[in-house]
């Protein structure tokens, strides 16, 4: 009883984020993303992200980098519309999402966080998420995109294996090609990739990357990541500090302009740091 209290309550609760009357069904997205003027503090005083402006093309791929609690994450709240920016707008296709059916946004848009939830359920189910409509055939392919297919066919029940709470049952990489096969599945033309292969390592995240490069491929993708190593490939590298775009331009730009980003790859690349590793963006021949 005491639990279904809790629960009543929960569902009660009415979001402070909710569809603006007259709200309209944004129609199917070619992918382009602007933040205008965008500012931005989840507490009265301490600004997060401070009149920011970045545009991105549909389908491009933009690495969002910079130091820890620079506002990357935040960025990606605001794009899914967790939260209202205090001043400035976000748009999708033009359209200001503060108009728009959040349903109609929202489905538009597939994230893999760094901890991907998953489900004690099965494998396909936890694929499935979000996507209901998909058939069988969706399913493996999503599964063979996201490198899933190979290890759930050597599970005892294949597709139909029941995974631990969490998926706890499975590596950490594991795990992210099952989040992988969710977002693809959900073929949503947004693509928020938050810190995808922290923690991975070996074998475990260079199959994540690959995965993440056919995800990615055709599809506006923001990368946010700390590895500069790992953002080099994309189209577009925003550099944020303190709530501000401080330096943007592809990976030779930035190495050129000789500023933070610079400072910081070098840095990260230097032998004695930790061994290099692979683009999540295949370098195109
Ligand atoms: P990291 O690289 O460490 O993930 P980040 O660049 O993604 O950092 P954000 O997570 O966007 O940074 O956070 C920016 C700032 O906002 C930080 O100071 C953080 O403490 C604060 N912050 C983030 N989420 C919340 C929240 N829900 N409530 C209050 N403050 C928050």
């Amino acid at each position: 009883l005491a639990s279904g209290d809790r629960i009543l309550d929960l569902m009660q609760t009415v979001p402070m984020i909710r569809d603006c009357e007259n709200a309209v069904a944004l129609p199917p997205l070619e992918g382009g993303i602007r933040f205008e003027n965008v500012s931005f503090s989840y507490e009265r005083g301490r600004l997060v992200l401070d009149n920011l402006n970045l545009e991105v093309r549909p389908g491009q791929r933009v690495a969002v980098v910079g130091p820890s609690g620079g506002g990357k994450s935040t960025l990606a709240n605001l794009l899914q519309r967790f939260y209202d920016p205090d001043a400035g707008r976000v748009l999708v296709d033009g359209h200001d999402i503060r108009t728009c059916k959040l349903e109609t946004l929202r489905s538009q848009t597939s994230i893999v966080l760094q901890d991907s939830v998953l489900f004690a359920v099965s494998a396909r189910e936890n694929i499935r998420l979000g996507a209901d409509g998909a058939n069988e055939a969706d399913v493996l392919a999503a599964a063979q995109l996201a490198n899933a297919h190979e290890f759930l066919m050597r599970m005892p029940q294949g597709y139909d294996t029941v995974l631990g709470e969490r998926g706890a049952t499975l590596s950490g990489g594991q795990r992210q090609r099952i989040a992988i096969a969710r977002a693809a599945l959900r073929k949503a033309p947004i693509v928020i990739l938050d810190e995808p292969v922290t923690g991975l390592d070996g074998q475990n995240e260079s199959e994540v990357m690959a995965a993440l490069d056919r995800l990615s491929a055709g599809r506006t993708t923001l990368l946010i990541s700390h590895d500069l190593k790992a953002a080099k490939q994309a189209d577009l590298i925003v550099y944020l500090a303190q709530g501000r775009v401080v330096e943007r331009g592809t990976h030779q730009e930035l190495m050129a302009l000789g500023g933070e980003y610079a400072a910081t790859y070098i840095m990260q690349t230097a032998p004695d740091s930790a061994p290099d590793k692979e683009s999540y963006y295949a370098v195109e021949t």
